[in-house]
């Protein structure tokens, strides 16, 4: 065994973070947990992982699941595609395998939603075989170690460092070895400035010896997200409240309230919502503004309320739910100020 190896499976043994989807071999287990903590913090995993394995206990459970409950169970999660691709590789796994999350990396790689990273994970994870699983903290954390000061988001470069964790992968423990990998790149070699004093790979480290640690990875300069201004419309009639489950490519599936894009007078904003809903509004007001940061969006949304007399038509994209419908929407977190308000008695107009 190298000696980076062996120093990281004896830190690993000492200091694993105690997680609910560890040790309990089960690949759907893994699968879900990895799609999971793709982009999404740990501590928020651990709140989300039990209620989602509770709700669809089996890969079949969740490949019968309708979207709308799938979707539920993510809601506020974010990076939706994520659950949608989830479902649809369930869907697939239980139509093409018989339900076995297949074992050959070319046929997992070939599974909705499981990309080079995820294989890895549930081959070396679940199946014990030794796969690389490269994400952001690996790459941050091999990067420094091999003194990698190249562009990372290059796939050659990618591929390199795949090809130096794969050289430091023990035949025995791949799924701990990859776990250690990442425990480690989250609780000790952060971004920004690492705790190379706590690091069993310190006498290992080209960055810490060179003293550029916190300089690496190199990243390419990202676009600031783009600014988007939007009204969104609070429409009531009677007891029910207007809402629309989108079907653009971003938030597929999920729901929102009308969203006229631009800034609006009031009296441009009455044509806009007639444009976009059909419907013709009264007592159209302005309620408050929120702000919700997507990784290339930022959504500028300032928030009216308003009632109408009329109707939808059936089938249509529009619907007006009742409370309680609408609790068992998935709706995103950029709605979370629309939603708090849509029921509030203190915004109603009437
Ligand atoms: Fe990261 Fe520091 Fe450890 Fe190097 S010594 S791997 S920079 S924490």
């Amino acid at each position: 065994m190298v000696p980076e190896t062996e120093a990281l499976l004896t830190w690993y043994d000492r200091h694993k973070r105690r997680l609910p989807w560890r040790d309990i071999n089960d690949p759907y287990a893994t699968w879900v947990s990895e799609v999971m903590l793709q982009q999404t913090r740990v501590e928020t995993v651990l709140v989300y992982f039990p209620r989602f394995m509770a709700a669809f206990p089996t890969l079949k459970a969740l490949a019968e699941a309708p979207e709308d409950a799938v979707l539920k169970q993510w809601e506020g999660l974010g990076y939706y595609s994520r659950a949608r691709n989830l479902r649809l590789g369930a869907r697939q796994v239980l139509a093409e395998h018989q339900g076995r999350i297949p074992s050959d990396p070319k046929v997992l790689r070939s599974i909705r939603g499981i990309g080079d990273y995820t294989a890895g994970a549930i081959l070396s994870i679940a199946y014990g075989l030794p796969a690389a699983a490269v994400d952001g903290n690996v790459i941050r954390v091999i990067s420094r170690l091999r003194g990698i000061r190249e562009n990372t988001a290059v796939p050659s470069v990618r591929r390199r460092i795949s090809d130096l964790v794969e050289a430091l992968i023990p035949r025995d423990r791949p799924g701990d070895f990859n776990q250690a990998l990442m425990d480690l790149g989250a609780t000790v070699c952060t971004p920004g400035t690492p705790s190379c004093e706590r690091c069993p790979l310190r006498e290992h480290c080209d960055a810490l010896a060179a003293g550029d640690a916190e300089d690496l990875p190199l990243l390419p300069d990202r676009k600031p997200p783009r600014e988007i201004s939007w009204d969104v419309l609070l429409i009531r009639r009677g007891p029910r409240i207007l809402v629309r489950q989108r079907t653009e490519a971003m938030l597929r599936g999920l729901w929102v309230y009308p969203m006229a894009e631009g800034r609006h007078t009031e009296k441009t904003l009455y044509a806009a919502a007639r444009r976009l809903t059909g419907l013709t509004l009264a007592q159209l007001r302005p309620v408050t503004e929120a702000r919700h940061v997507f990784t290339h969006q930022v959504w500028l949304m300032r928030i009216w309320s308003a009632v109408t007399e009329d109707a939808v038509p059936d089938g249509g994209v529009w619907r007006f739910v009742t409370k309680e419908e609408q609790a068992s929407l998935a709706f995103p977190t950029a709605m979370r100020v629309p939603n708090t308000l849509s029921f509030d008695p203190d915004v109603r107009s009437i």
